[in-house]
């Protein structure tokens, strides 16, 4: 049974979905007002092996993924490179797109926009406001954190001190404090930029980077889902914020599994631009590494843990993952004697055993990979007893668990 850590509930739970065969799942996808770089592909790489662990395991996934292009920080950022919104959001998302397919990252095949859920958002805002949960200041729409009693559940804040007295914070993203204690706003009012002013009954402007999964979410997968995921930096304000939209528009419960996964570190230190540490992954390629040794690598340590891009750390998980490839070519390339004895072996279903029981457990990649590649060295070592039959399950069997790894072959 699969066991997924639910930050919710601060505990392993066991999994199983509102719909039986079908698991509704949710994750943000990357801000496009910069390129994507290799701490965010960290992410969307635990999230590609959840849904591909669930395939695994017979579930159907639907899934939707939403890439950010209206927002504070795209705005400032296409005016300070003299752009427009569009050019740049597009080309950090065309980018997004080609680098997460070399990664062999799954997506949907509809991906959301901030631009083309416009419409859902603006039907949650209205409802919000006859509600009562959302009021206007100014032209400005904002959701009123007291108005939604169970408010900052995941991060567990108590709100009970926080000022009655409004506190707006008017943009899309609050640097700097870890809660700005106050209303969050829902929707920009503005009609002076026709590029990102949209027509709504309570006035025209944009939806706020608040509303913005949520509108994706009632659009692509309805009121309710299993899983909202993202990295340890969206439990706070972000994804509260999602409950509070979704929980107060619907009345019913949002996602029942809320993961988390932690961020990659650069020689110990948070990627950011001021360090100038941000590595994205053309700099791994141009130096002849391969995406499969990317991917790899961001999967080496369990999604919960943190993980230390260093060129040594780098290095030797690589040549590690190379040695245990050699070993899956040697299992391919083997042809059996003529009159091998039928081999009495399971090594086949061992392998499906092994990697199930550390996937099952909160999806313990790199242990899966480990007890993995141990049973790839028994199975070369005893080469000569394998029969044709059982080389061949042996090799279905690999197969089968990387369509969910993608780095044996
Ligand atoms: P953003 O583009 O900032 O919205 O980030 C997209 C996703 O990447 C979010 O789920 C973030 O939590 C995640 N993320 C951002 N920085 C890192 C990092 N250094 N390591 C792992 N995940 C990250």
């Amino acid at each position: 049974m699969l066991t997924l850590y639910n930050t919710l509930r601060h505990a392993k739970e066991n999994f199983s979905p509102i719909d039986r065969n079908c698991v509704k799942m949710f994750t943000c996808g990357p801000s496009i007002y910069q390129p994507p770089h290799i701490g965010n592909y960290r992410t969307f790489l635990y999230e590609d092996i959840l849904v591909r662990y669930l395939c695994y395991c017979g579930f159907t996934v639907n899934r939707a993924i939403i890439l950010t292009d209206i927002e504070d920080k795209a705005i400032e950022e296409a005016k300070k490179q003299g752009i427009s919104l569009f050019e740049l959001t597009e080309r950090n998302a065309q980018r997004f797109l080609k680098e997460a397919q070399e990664l062999a990252i799954a997506l949907p095949n509809e991906i959301a926009r901030s631009s083309t859920t416009i419409s859902s958002a603006i039907e949650i805002i209205e409802k919000l406001l006859q509600k009562g949960v959302a009021y206007r200041h100014g032209k400005n729409i904002y959701f009123d954190v007291h108005a939604f009693p169970e408010f900052g559940k995941l991060y567990r804040i108590d709100i009970s001190s926080w000022p009655r007295r409004k506190i707006r914070f008017s943009r899309d993203t609050y640097n700097g404090r870890r809660w700005n204690r106050g209303d969050f706003i829902l929707w920009h009012g503005n009609d002076s930029n026709a590029e990102i002013s949209f027509r709504a009954p309570f006035g025209s402007g944009r939806p706020a980077w608040n509303v913005q999964d949520a509108a994706a979410v009632v659009q692509y997968l309805g009121e309710q889902i299993d899983i909202n995921c993202g990295g340890i930096d969206n439990i706070f304000r972000h994804h509260d914020y999602n409950i509070a939209v979704m929980e107060s528009y619907t009345g019913k419960q949002f996602a029942r599994y809320y993961l988390h996964g932690e961020h990659l570190l650069v020689n110990g230190k948070t990627m950011s631009k001021s360090r100038g540490n941000i590595i994205y992954p053309e700099d791994i390629y141009k130096k002849g590494f391969k995406p499969y040794h990317l991917r790899f690598f961001l999967l080496s340590k369990h999604y919960r843990e943190k993980l230390n891009f260093s060129e040594k750390n780098f290095l030797r998980t690589i040549e590690h993952l190379d040695r245990v490839r050699q070993l899956v070519r040697a299992i391919f390339e083997l042809t059996p004697k003529a009159h091998t004895p039928k081999a009495s072996g399971n090594a086949a279903t061992g392998i499906r055993d092994v990697f199930e029981e550390a996937m099952n457990d909160d999806l313990n990649f790199p242990r899966a990979f480990e007890e993995v590649s141990k049973m790839l060295s028994a199975i070369v070592r005893m080469k000569s007893n394998l029969s044709m039959e059982e080389l061949e399950r042996i090799r279905d069997a690999i197969n089968a668990v990387d369509e969910v790894m993608n780095v044996l072959r």
